[in-house]
């Protein structure tokens, strides 16, 4: 069995490399997508899903898993509509 995360979203456990891994840059503050999933230091899983992206950012779940509640989150609304515009055009 591989490890199995949890999305910050729905809360669902799922296979690391179905999900996006959020860190802290700390230099910029700012919660970062870890592409490579190779980053340093504690991570935020959720679901490439706009619906599980938008859920986090309603619970500010993302800054509460990684500890830092005064991040910049800017990041997850991008990602929010990059997903939705997916699904629209599917
Ligand atoms: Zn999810």
């Amino acid at each position: 069995m591989s490890p199995q995360r949890t999305c910050v979203g729905c809360r669902c456990t799922a296979a690391p490399s179905d999900l996006l891994r959020l860190v802290v840059d700390e230099a910029a503050r700012a919660v970062v997508v870890d592409e490579r999933q190779r980053l340093p230091g504690r991570g935020a899983y959720v679901h490439p899903d706009h619906e599980c992206i938008a859920v986090a950012v309603r619970r500010r779940a993302v800054p509460r898993a990684l500890r830092a509640p005064d991040v910049d989150t800017s990041v997850l609304s991008a990602l929010a509509s990059a997903y939705a515009k997916r699904e629209g055009s599917a």
